[in-house]
């Protein structure tokens, strides 16, 4: 039924949302009656991820260019949002992330702060931009929901630029969560495992028949479930969640 589902009426921003976990989600929260702004810095990507969504009346789907890393960028993506919608998406999903996968004794300085800048300081900016417009217009019930990852949890050998990011991720959304309740704007983010994406498509077979031996499920998981815990914390089911870390793991 047209605008049926726990977001119905609801407007969501969706960064990395031309791939993998944030393309999962943006169908998601739309089958779930939300519009989204499919935001990805590979624009095409994003198109892919609107076209491929179905439309009820009451739904705008809309993809967006957006690279997290430049201020300048998110700002246009807020501005351009509120000229096409009016108000601000009351749901933010961050999930544009890049891996630069290295040694610690031989990352570069550049791939160090690639990492870092994309993965937190673009979690950071987008937050901040968002929710300044969010308290602004008055917008109730928010939900921000960020993507920390187990390598933030437990490290893992070769990506100590990544997760750095993704312990960083877990930190502000805890920070972000203990400000922000004021505002009544709930943030929580996903900790997924290993997850089937272009992503860990690149990691080599060796590395990932190893990996799979630590997962108690016995397999990577798919990009849909996590979307689906990212839909459940978007929504007004998960009222009383705030500040909180959710594994997506199969079991690691
Ligand atoms: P993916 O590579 O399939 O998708 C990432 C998307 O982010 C791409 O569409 C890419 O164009 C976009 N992106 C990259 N840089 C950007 C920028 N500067 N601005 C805007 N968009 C940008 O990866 P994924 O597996 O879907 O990962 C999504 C999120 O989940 C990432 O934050 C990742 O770190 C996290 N994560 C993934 C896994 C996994 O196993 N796949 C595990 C834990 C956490």
């Amino acid at each position: 039924m047209a605008g049926a589902g726990t977001l119905a009426g609801k407007l969501a921003f969706v960064t990395g949302a031309g791939s993998g976990i944030g393309r999962a989600t943006c169908r998601i929260l739309a089958r779930e009656g939300a519009s989204v702004i499919a935001a990805d810095k590979n624009l095409n990507g994003a198109k892919d991820t609107v076209s491929t969504i179905p439309r009820t009346t009451n739904q705008d789907h809309v993809p967006l260019e957006l690279d997290v890393g430049e201020a300048s960028s998110i700002k246009s993506a807020l501005k351009a949002t509120l000229e096409h919608f009016s108000k601000p998406p009351s749901i933010i999903v961050n999930s544009a992330g890049i891996t630069r996968d290295n040694f610690l004794l031989k990352l570069s300085h550049t791939d160090f702060d690639d990492v870092i800048n994309i993965n937190l300081k673009g979690t950071f900016m987008v937050i901040q931009t968002f929710s300044n417009a969010i308290i602004d217009h008055g917008i109730e019930g928010a939900s921000i929901i960020n993507i920390a990852s187990t390598s933030g949890k437990y490290g893992n050998v070769g990506q100590v630029n990544y997760s750095a990011s993704k312990a960083g991720v877990e930190g502000l959304t805890k920070t972000a969560a203990k400000e922000f309740g004021k505002f009544g704007i709930r943030v929580n983010c996903v900790l997924p495992g290993m997850i089937a994406t272009p992503m860990t498509d690149a990691v080599p077979d060796k590395v990932k028949d190893k990996v799979v031996k630590l997962i108690s499920l016995g397999r990577f998981g798919k990009p849909e479930e996590v979307g689906e815990v990212i839909a459940f914390l978007a929504s007004d089911r998960s009222s009383y969640v705030h500040g909180a870390t959710v594994d997506v793991t199969g079991g690691v």
